[in-house]
């Protein structure tokens, strides 16, 4: 039997992309690697939209997150944190555990960070290096206006923006490049829509600044370590081979579809989504200007409970989505619309939702 796997993430993968999971192992200090990596690395940067480095690490998404802290930060470093749901309290966690000064500017739950909000902050206090930001909260639906605060962040202060694009790379638009991320940390199982166990991230001239000057302990994600094995065709340590065998079909395949198409896609999905939830009589549960185009959060009518309404699908449905976490657990449930999906997926999942819905 097989699931609908509507969570976010992991996602489904294409059949091609789990084939190529058993292609037989390689030498990972040979020229078949180097030519996989060089290649990965040359098309994940057309997808992330940039020019700059990239680096592959053998982790799930919280790696590279772990990744992006230690490489340009050293401890007492001031850090602003948007906290706009779970996954920003997360990246938070990581800076303060490492040294950071971390300062937390927390957002109502639907709703995304508000740059005058952020340049406020940042304007009481000029001892500030870095802003942390969640592209996508996963947790609450809700896509951040990237643009918007790294204009601020980047063109009025000049700080380092760290992104975590976990549930976003791939998805919704990113523009590194343009606008000026010094670090967009991913991974390979939500749009890369390939099995966990790779994270990637971008590397900025002004994240290598700072990398210089950075005293936070680092070994296994030491980014200078990456760039020294990568001009070499290799990555410090083992990788995860079969993971990036399937990387490199799945990327493939996003650079076929366009990059700029697969945006479109995701965009259609989450008006689709959104729609379809609404004529139910159902309500979204993020503010509608942030309503993600990766994920849809919804509210759970009061008398229903989301936890059962979540097993009810899995059990009578086979359509596996995600319930709520920490205080909107039992509140929400959330619909996953991220990489390998296309409109008769969601078409499925909304006629599995009604019917759902009517008989609890
Ligand atoms: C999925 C997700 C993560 C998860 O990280 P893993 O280590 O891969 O489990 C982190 N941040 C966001 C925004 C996510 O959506």
């Amino acid at each position: 039997m097989t699931n609908d796997l509507r969570i976010p993430g992991p996602t489904p993968c294409p059949d091609g992309v789990l084939e190529s999971m058993a292609n037989p192992m390689i030498n990972h200090r040979g020229p078949e690697f180097a030519e996989l990596i060089e290649r990965v690395t040359e098309n994940a940067k057309l997808v992330l939209n940039t020019k700059k480095d990239i680096f592959f690490f053998t982790s799930s998404g919280t790696g590279s997150l772990e990744a992006a802290v230690v490489n340009t930060l050293s401890p007492g470093d001031k850090v602003l944190s948007l906290i706009t749901g779970f996954f920003g309290e997360r990246f938070a966690k990581i800076a303060e555990l490492y040294g950071a000064e971390v300062e937390r500017i927390e957002f109502p739950l639907g709703k995304g960070a508000d740059p005058d909000a952020i340049r406020n902050r940042l304007n009481a206090d000029p001892a500030f290096k870095a802003v942390l930001v969640t592209h996508n909260d996963t947790s609450t639906g809700i896509a951040n206006h990237l643009p918007e605060i790294a204009k601020v962040v980047k063109q009025e202060f000049g700080l380092l923006l760290l992104v975590d694009a976990i549930s976003s790379a791939a998805c919704l638009p990113i523009y590194t490049d343009t606008w000026n991320c010094d670090v967009v940390a991913t991974a390979s199982q939500k749009g890369f829509m390939s099995p966990p166990g790779i994270s990637l991230m971008t590397f900025s001239e002004q994240a290598w600044e700072s990398y210089h000057k950075s005293t936070m302990p680092k070994f296994y994600f030491d980014v200078k370590q990456a760039l020294n094995f990568l001009e070499k065709g290799q990555t410090p340590w083992t990788p995860c081979l079969s993971v990036l065998f399937a990387l490199d079909t799945a990327v493939t395949q996003i650079l076929a579809e366009g990059v700029e198409e697969v945006f479109r896609r995701h965009e259609r999905l989450g008006e689709q989504t959104r729609s379809g939830v609404l004529e139910l009589g159902l309500e979204l549960f993020p503010d509608a200007r942030y309503a993600s185009n990766a994920i849809t959060a919804v509210n759970v009518p009061g008398n229903i409970d989301g936890e059962s309404l979540v097993e009810t699908l899995r059990v009578e449905h086979n359509m596996i989505i995600g319930g709520g976490q920490g205080s909107l657990k039992g509140k929400i449930i959330r619909i996953g619309h991220m990489g390998y999906c296309f409109e008769e997926d969601i078409d499925r999942c909304l006629k599995a939702l009604s019917v759902a819905i009517d008989a609890s």
